[in-house]
């Protein structure tokens, strides 16, 4: 079928066309659906479980399988080749019960955690929402993580059992091995009749296995997820999910993503992160739509032949992949049909404008920015289908979520005025914060009940990042209140990449930031200072670079490496990462010295 150009006649004239076949967008009222929802009414759209329980991969999976939809291609694998694999949601629930009675017959326990390190690959969705259905805890690893990050992450979450591949184990895990006792179970997914010594072949259990039939009826506040995500300082923290964030990913897959029956939906976030497994897995689920997966990285010609060969209708990506395409030329989106979608989002990073702008003139359709983070464990705030966009604007915040802008003291945190916090008027930068009850809210930072604890003032979770609103009520992002770096969309602790870079024999001391960078939006940037005798040069540089890699893997060690006389601390002899950031780009240093960056 060849569609006209979207480009030739005018965004706003295909858009007109096109209204009269696909389905009006969610929320054309705001403010109205705003006042009447309710999370209980959205919680009633899902089935639920008997005594009041509640299971994400019933929600996702089973009821779907036993009703008109057992036939519908739940999920679609584009191979490296280009070849196909669909999992109709009944075949998906056949694999997803295998899965959870391959860990009741390895005697995983319900709350146990069982951790993966693999691609985009089917394995890892049955092993995600087999672990959820036999009532077990998820956790996601991103397959670019170097040995460190992984056995960090493994020793905190008591991670029981590791579903990944040979290659994978090989080189990232048989080395740490010896130091996680906890794990008792490494199931490999590839491993052909051969397993790794002190492994298992995930293949001949599931050939040994009977699918099992139900969901464990586990209760709405029950764990099943754990996403680890980063601070400025100290280790990952553990954000601790529960099965009752079904309900938000329900109600921001219809209102922020406006999530259609018939919708192909292809969401490109790695699932070893918090987006992959929310809007990735969980949200087209429940809303039994089909959802497409490339099983390889970004490509731009791959990327549009995706976008047209399976004709996806609503797509939810991230800044840097829309400027990698901007960078390749508006003319290799022109020679594709890319008629069937409807609706484009992302999430991450600041969006920039210029990115909104080129979605509406190449693709045909605006990009809506949406905000959220690890902790929220779902969309908070968003550009809606039926709302004009205010391009570099996050959007406004979903129905039942409350948010606002608060006043931040000199050491950071939250003014309290008799205990309650203080909005700064329209326009002003403050703290953006969140009106703690909404379902998929994290419920702790796992064994860090202090950390945790510490997020929250005033009535309100404090997200870290400041933001300003303006009269209308939408929301602008400013930047991050710590030093946590976002690189790729990924989210790096500088601490950890710190800390790495410190265990080479030459490193007295390194201080990491982030530099801003046109695609990236920012890459890693350590400043190191070296013990005495070592020899500062490229030799030197080269090899803490490759070292770092080795450890914390491509997508987290640092790009750059310059080596420093002194690095600056604070009064209490923390690396003063901000006055590093200030040097790197030329700004004023003005009374940073004093400044502590809060955790
Ligand atoms: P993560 O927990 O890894 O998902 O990272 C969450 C952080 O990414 C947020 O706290 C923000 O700093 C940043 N972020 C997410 N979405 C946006 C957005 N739309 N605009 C700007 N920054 C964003």
């Amino acid at each position: 079928m060849t569609a006209p150009s979207r480009k030739a006649a005018g965004w706003e004239a295909i858009r007109k066309d096109a209204a009269s076949l696909v389905p009006p967008p969610f929320l054309r009222d705001y403010d109205a659906e705003r006042a009447a929802f309710t999370w209980e009414a959205a919680r009633a759209e899902l089935d639920g479980l008997p005594d009041g329980g509640l299971n994400i991969a019933h929600e996702a999976v089973d009821r779907h399988a036993s009703g008109p939809l057992a036939d519908r291609d739940a999920l679609r694998f584009v191979r490296a080749d280009g070849e196909v694999e669909a999992l109709t949601y009944s075949e998906l629930a056949r694999r997803v019960g295998l899965f959870a009675s391959v860990l009741r017959e390895l005697g995983v326990a319900r709350g146990e955690r069982v951790f993966s390190l693999l691609g985009r690959r089917p394995e890892l969705y049955a092993a995600a929402l087999g672990t959820l259905k036999a009532g077990s805890v998820f956790c996601p690893l991103f397959s670019a993580f170097g040995p460190d990050p992984i056995r960090q992450r493994l020793l905190i979450g008591g991670g029981r059992v590791l579903v990944t591949t040979r290659t994978l184990y090989r080189k990232r895990v048989a080395s740490i091995r010896h130091d996680l006792p906890e794990l008792r179970h490494v199931l490999l997914v590839d491993a052909d009749g051969s397993p790794e010594p002190d492994t298992l072949d995930l293949t001949v259990l599931l050939d040994a296995a009977r699918p099992v039939p139900e969901a464990v009826h586990t209760r709405p506040d029950e764990d099943a997820l754990l996403h680890f995500t980063s601070g400025t300082t100290g280790t990952p923290k553990g954000a601790q999910h529960v099965h009752e964030a079904v309900v938000a990913h329900w109600a921001t897959g219809r209102y922020a993503l406006d999530l259609h029956p018939e919708d192909v939906y292809w969401c490109t976030a790695d699932p070893g992160w918090v987006t992959g497994t929310s809007y990735g897995i969980i949200a087209p689920l429940v809303h039994g739509v089909t959802a497409v997966v490339d099983e390889e990285e970004l490509d731009v010609d791959r990327w549009y032949r995706i976008l047209a060969g399976q004709h996806v209708t609503v797509w939810y990506t991230a800044p840097t992949a829309l400027r990698m395409l901007m960078k390749a030329g508006a003319e290799r989106a022109a020679a594709h049909d890319l008629s069937a979608l409807r609706f484009i989002a992302s999430v991450g990073e600041p969006l920039n404008p210029e990115a909104v702008v080129w979605g509406r003139d190449v693709l045909g359709l605006p990009v809506h920015d949406n905000w959220w983070q690890t902790e929220t464990g779902g969309i908070m705030i968003a550009n809606y289908a039926a709302m004009d966009i205010r391009p570099g604007s996050m959007g406004r915040p979903l129905p039942g979520v409350e948010a606002a802008v608060l006043l931040r003291g000199a050491d950071d945190a939250p003014v309290l005025r008799d205990g309650e916090a203080v909005p700064v008027g329209a326009g002003e930068v403050g703290e953006l914060a969140l009106r703690p009850g909404w379902p998929s809210m994290f419920r702790g930072y796992l064994g860090e009940d202090e950390r945790y604890r510490r997020c929250f003032a005033g009535g309100w979770y404090l997200t870290g990042d400041l933001a300003s609103r303006d009269e209308d009520g939408y929301f602008w992002f400013v930047g991050r209140g710590n030093d946590v770096i976002k690189s790729s969309g990924h989210l790096i602790g500088p601490f950890e990449v710190e800390s790495a870079l410190m265990e080479h024999p030459a490193v007295a001391e390194a201080g990491v930031i982030g530099v801003p960078d046109p695609v990236a939006g920012e890459t890693v940037k350590a400043f190191v200072e070296l013990r005495a005798g070592a020899q500062a040069g490229e030799d030197l540089r080269l090899e803490i670079i490759g070292f770092a890699r080795k450890r914390l893997g491509a997508a987290v060690a640092p790009r750059a490496v310059e080596f420093v006389d002194a690095l600056p601390h604070t009064r209490s002899g923390k690396v003063l990462r901000r006055l590093l950031k200030a040097r790197e780009l030329g700004l004023p240093e003005g009374d940073l010295s004093t400044l502590e960056a809060r955790p």
